[in-house]
């Protein structure tokens, strides 16, 4: 089964073929960071109109690169949400647009849900059910994977975003866009234990996450002129560190199933050090540990086309007047609370 996957909530346009014998035939992204860096943070607008000029040709290069023609693809998947509307429905319209054409079958894919199962793609015997750790530009979230369609949200963030996080870090102490990456760049020149920083709710009996708090620290660190832009990065990726090793430790703790294994995904789940924590923690929990290749981390076509492939060996396709939501909880509990339409 070949999946034609599309990718466009945020500021990455991508397409990528898969198939669902983990086989990626091809896969393009086109990232509009260099569009979005003069604002230091993504525009919708911008990356509304960037979207709707590269998904064509990439649409058409990722057949090319396959060597392969619409015809010979199984199923059309596309990320109906959650992420900037504009975005969004650009991919999803040429999901539609595209599986009307050559009369195969729509998957509208849940963006989270790309990330959750993103792991499965590269790692054959990861099985359900699992533990998740989402690290993300837009959530941080401890999840039971059960199985696909199948995910019961165990913690999240209070306010802000891990990515968010590094992402607003970077903005403070002037280390550009996007932020997670250029703070891990400095972090690696500074010490870690140079400057004091809070650990929100380090310890705290649910295993929820908070980073506002660190990023208000991270400012007056930065004010002050007491510390090296270094020093301060990669404190602030240390106190990260601890923040997610300990809710992680607490989930894992209070878990009321048998994980086969910890997985972290998102974006966020790029960075070295953060990886070789949870790694580490995971060893402590005499469990395996898995966490997709880095360029896998962050938004991109494949995950959409597996956890699409996935979906269509469920049997679980969409009707071509499926709409795109800005928001879209991946928790099912949360979304029947929700309803439909919201
Ligand atoms: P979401 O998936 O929640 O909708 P998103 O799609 O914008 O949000 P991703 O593409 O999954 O987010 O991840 C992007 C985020 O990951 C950004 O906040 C970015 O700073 C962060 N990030 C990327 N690489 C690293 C890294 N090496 N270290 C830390 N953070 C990183
Ligand atoms: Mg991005
Ligand atoms: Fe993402």
């Amino acid at each position: 089964t070949i999946i034609l996957g599309i990718e466009s909530s945020c500021d990455e346009t991508a397409v990528a073929l898969v198939t669902s014998e983990r086989e990626i035939l091809s896969h393009k992204l086109a990232t509009q960071e260099d569009a979005h860096r003069p604002y230091g943070g993504v525009v919708p607008e911008i990356a509304a109109r960037a979207h709707a000029e590269k998904i064509a040709p990439l649409v058409e290069a990722a057949l090319a690169d396959a060597g392969l023609a619409l015809a010979e693809v199984d199923a059309i998947a596309a990320t109906a949400g959650p992420g900037l509307i504009g975005g969004v429905m650009v991919g999803l319209v040429t999901g539609k647009a595209l599986a009307h054409g050559a009369g195969k079958p729509l998957v509208a894919v849940n963006h989270l849900e790309g990330h959750a199962l993103s792991a499965r793609l590269t790692d054959p015997d990861l099985q359900f059910p699992y533990l998740l750790l989402l690290v993300s530009g837009g959530h941080c979230q401890l999840l039971a994977v059960e199985g696909v369609g199948r995910y019961r949200r165990l913690a999240t963030t209070i306010d802000d975003a891990a990515g968010e996080a590094f992402d607003k870090t970077a903005k403070l102490l002037g280390l550009g866009f996007p932020g997670g990456p250029a703070v891990e760049a400095a972090a690696r020149e500074g010490d870690p234990t140079a400057v004091p920083l809070p650990r929100p709710l380090l310890g705290s009996p649910e295993p929820h996450f908070s980073f506002a708090g660190l990023k208000s620290a991270v400012m007056r660190a930065a004010q002050s002129g007491d510390y090296q832009t270094n020093d301060i990065a990669a404190s602030f990726q240390q106190a990260v560190v601890d923040c997610l090793v300990d809710r992680t430790d607490k989930a894992l703790k209070g878990l009321d199933f048998a994980p086969s294994a910890l997985v972290m995904a998102g974006g966020v789940a790029a960075n070295a050090i953060i990886r070789t924590a949870l790694q580490r923690l995971s060893a402590d929990h005499g469990l395996a540990f898995v966490a997709p290749p880095l360029w896998l981390c962050t938004d991109n076509g494949a995950m959409i086309a597996w956890a699409g492939g996935e979906r269509f060996a469920a049997g679980l396709t969409d009707p071509l007047d499926i709409a795109a939501r800005p928001r879209w909880p991946l928790d099912t509990a949360a979304d029947s609370v929700r309803g439909a339409g919201v």
